[in-house]
């Protein structure tokens, strides 16, 4: 009999255990939700940012980025605005970015481009299933108030959209522009040229507040200098590649200067040489 205890009482040790450290790092997660302009707000957790547009007949909110995350937010909405949620619009498919969609599907229409639609699928995302899709550009108008969804092309993966925001004059740009700092790492699920292409089309669009994904918030100038970071490094690895360069010979020869005061410089500017290398390496043929 004691020894049956035994065998009972360890395994309910572990699993309150667990559930400690379960709430523990629930508690440890920054969630933030400021002001960005008129009825906009960015919502924060932990190192992913997303946003959300309040109007007399109910919210549009966007990148839910995890269930526990979701839940809050759906939480903080309800009894700060007491305003249903009407619309959930993903970024692109990523699952950090959109993972928990679910949370928010029971009151919500989930709109996303049909590229993530069909990727959300496959990859069997943990999340709500897109009900409707667009190829270009959808508007979405809800209680006097309008956001305009952009797809521009290949950037950050093949179906990041930009959601453009004409009252509040602002753009949320997710993971295809952030400010004074560089992109993620090897640029996993990149197009390029194309993403430099695309950035120079944002630019083109009537808007003062970048908001990105990650870190701060910044003007349409960020947008250009991102757009000419992008261009400037595949520049420089394009011409590292024809002058018959190894790769390990342009990590440390391509140094960027002119970016060094940039958030990762040092950590992610070889992984980004990587990241384009690989691609420039399946879209060229030497002599
Ligand atoms: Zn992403």
């Amino acid at each position: 009999m004691r020894g049956t205890l035994t065998r009972l009482a360890r395994p309910l040790a572990v699993l309150a255990l667990c559930l400690c450290a379960t709430a523990a790092a629930a508690q440890d997660a920054k969630r933030e939700i400021t002001k960005i302009a008129g009825d906009l707000y960015r919502f924060q957790n932990n190192f992913h940012y997303s946003v959300f547009l309040v109007t007399p007949e109910g919210v549009i909110v966007t990148d839910p980025i995890d269930a526990e995350a979701a839940a809050w937010l759906k939480a903080e909405i309800a009894s700060r605005f007491n305003q249903p949620i009407k619309y959930l619009v993903y970024s692109h498919d990523h699952r950090d970015h959109i993972a928990g969609g679910e949370v928010f599907a029971d009151t919500a229409t989930v709109v996303a481009h049909e590229n993530a639609r069909a990727t959300i699928l496959g990859e069997k995302r943990p999340t709500a299933v897109p009900d409707v899709t667009f190829s270009d550009k959808m508007t979405i108008e809800l209680g006097g108030k309008t956001v305009h969804l952009l797809y521009l092309g290949p950037s950050h993966s093949d179906n990041l959209i930009v959601m453009h925001f004409p009252e509040e004059r602002a753009l949320f740009t997710v993971d295809f522009v952030s400010v004074k700092r560089l992109p993620y790492m090897n640029l996993s699920d990149s197009y390029f040229p194309d993403w430099i292409e695309t950035i120079r089309r944002v630019e083109a669009l009537d808007f003062d507040i970048l908001v990105p994904g990650h870190g701060p918030l910044g003007t349409k100038a960020d947008a250009a200098d991102h757009g000419d970071y992008l261009q400037d490094l595949y520049d420089a690895v394009l011409a590292g590649a024809r002058a018959g360069q190894s790769l390990e010979e342009m990590k440390a020869g391509i140094k960027l200067e002119k970016y060094k005061d940039w958030g990762r410089y040092a950590e992610w500017l070889p992984l980004n040489i990587e990241g384009v290398y690989q691609r420039i390496s399946l879209q060229r043929r030497g002599n």
